[in-house]
């Protein structure tokens, strides 16, 4: 029986309404009446408060995503623009994995780390590796990290995250610091939840990998993983344990992307529901080869354009959400998807443990590695790139520094008002960024943009305050925040 307000996994992610509602879009796929009200509905609306979107339920928006008619989904792009820029405007947040272990007792078919793999070394950061990564991270530029790990009770137990965590917080180096750390680790208990709120982390994201509960058993067939149900309750116990932000995400391939996509929705609906604040960000990973993983032989790849339609779909259905896309895509695809709704890329990303450390720009180990990179450019490079297309490449961490998580974020997000610090404070951590790490040719477009850009704080009296504070970090002074 559905219920999005069930703690049930097998209730709020029905697997009857899912097959419904797949139903329903295949017969709605050409009803353009219903096709016109949805995406009226969702299209943003100015009010009292400034501007509001209503999103999709996971019926609606799967209406959407099984639409072919080409004109359609050039509008459906068009309203994930409109609406990606009325509440995330051209800024795009910066990160980089760091990866700390390898070992893993789970037999995840798709990746690399599963216990049954025997060609791939297994290693896991000590403490003092730890400093020589995240040093090197900070000289790359870096303030946010998301912090990733195989699950093994015995070798990376919740006091080894915890130990890493508050290493990596500990770092001042020259005038670097990473102010936030996300968290992808297995599914936990809600009193380790609570140890990771307490470490001081930002995101806990956890992807469902599939939502489809035989598949997924059979894609997890031992350790911890297997259970369907402990995992897709993670983020209920990860709100009990007082994580606000959550993170979701499916890796696209394992099954049908429509199954995926509606059970995704019914996901955040579920969060929503429960804990009055949907999902804080959702990630779209696609599965890549990697030591002792074929992608072929999981038939449900989707092509790129499939891809960037399920980005626009999710970015019209859930419009607060931040999304995250990795360097698993290459140059070419991130561009295409970046103005669909996408708020967050990683730049510069090793998915080894110990990549980053000790090796050149173009050096790059690839022995614990956990997937191909397809983007191997410099962080340099990307945030130049960004900044050639007009995009503000942002090392802001301040939300969740200044109390806005949560519903909080939410509802500030929810009216266009998380814009009036999120602008000045993206400019102002990229001027850090020019000043400390830029090459010349980056900090020159950055410069020119910073200029451009300040007179775009509507604000006077915040566009002044940003101004000097600029000014001040360009003489030195670091970690301004609105
Ligand atoms: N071990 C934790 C867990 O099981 O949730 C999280 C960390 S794991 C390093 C991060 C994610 O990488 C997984 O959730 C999975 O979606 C993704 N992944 C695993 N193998 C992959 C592959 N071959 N290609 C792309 N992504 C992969």
């Amino acid at each position: 029986m559905y219920n999005p307000k069930s703690l049930k996994a097998e209730e709020f992610i029905s697997d009857e309404e899912i097959l419904d509602t797949l139903e329903y879009a295949e017969k709605n796929k050409h009803n353009r009446e219903l096709i016109e009200q949805i995406l009226e509905k969702a299209s943003p609306k100015k009010t009292g408060r400034g501007v509001e979107c209503a999103g999709l339920s996971h019926r609606e928006a799967s209406v959407l995503l099984a639409c072919d008619i080409p004109e359609v989904t050039e509008k459906m792009y068009n309203l994930a623009r409109e609406i990606k820029k009325a509440f995330y405007g051209n800024r795009i947040v910066m990160f980089a994995p760091l990866y700390l272990s390898n070992y893993c007792v789970n037999q995840c078919v798709y990746c690399p780390y599963h216990y049954q793999n025997r060609e791939i070394p297994r290693k896991k950061l000590t403490q003092e590796e730890i400093i020589a990564e995240v040093t090197a991270l900070q000289d790359m530029g870096h303030k946010r990290l998301a912090i990733e790990s195989g699950e093994d009770p015995v070798n990376n137990p919740i006091e080894y995250i915890l130990e890493c965590i508050n290493t990596i917080y500990s770092i001042k180096h020259k005038n670097g610091a990473i102010r936030r750390v996300n968290v992808n680790i297995a599914a936990t208990t809600v009193e380790n939840y609570r140890k990771l709120k307490d470490a001081g982390i930002g995101t806990y994201i956890l992807f469902q990998e599939t939502y489809h509960k035989e598949s997924y058993e059979r894609l997890h067939p031992a350790g911890p993983k297997h259970n369907y149900a402990y995992h897709t309750e993670a983020m209920d116990r990860a709100m009990e344990g007082g994580i606000d932000d959550v993170g979701l995400g499916v890796l696209f391939g394992l099954d049908m992307y429509k199954y995926e996509f509606a059970g995704l929705l019914m996901h955040a609906e579920h969060l929503e529901a429960v804990h009055g604040v949907g999902p804080h960000t959702i990630s779209v990973p696609r599965v890549k080869r990697a030591s002792d993983i074929d992608p072929n032989v999981f038939d449900n790849s989707i092509d790129d354009d499939t891809f960037a339609k399920i980005i626009a779909c999710i970015r019209i259905a859930v419009p607060y959400t931040g999304m995250i896309i990795s360097t698993r895509e290459n140059e070419t695809c991130r561009n295409k998807v970046l103005g669909l709704g996408i708020s967050q890329i990683s730049g510069g990303s090793r998915t080894s443990v110990g990549g980053y450390a000790g090796y050149s720009a173009d050096e790059r180990p690839h022995d614990t590695e956990q997937f191909d990179v397809s983007d191997q450019r410099s962080l340099d490079e990307v945030v130049k790139w960004l900044m050639d297309m007009d995009y503000i490449p942002s090392f802001c961490t301040a939300c969740y520094r200044e109390g806005r998580t949560g519903d909080r974020f939410m509802s500030l997000c929810k009216v266009g008002q998380i814009q009036n610090c999120c602008h000045p404070n993206a400019l102002m951590t990229l001027q850090e960024y020019l000043e400390d790490y830029a090459s010349p040719e980056t900090k020159a477009v950055g410069e020119a943009l910073i200029a451009r850009e300040i007179h775009n704080v509507t604000n006077p009296k915040v566009k002044e305050k940003a101004i000097a504070n600029l000014e001040a970090i360009k003489n030195g002074s670091r970690d301004f925040r609105f």
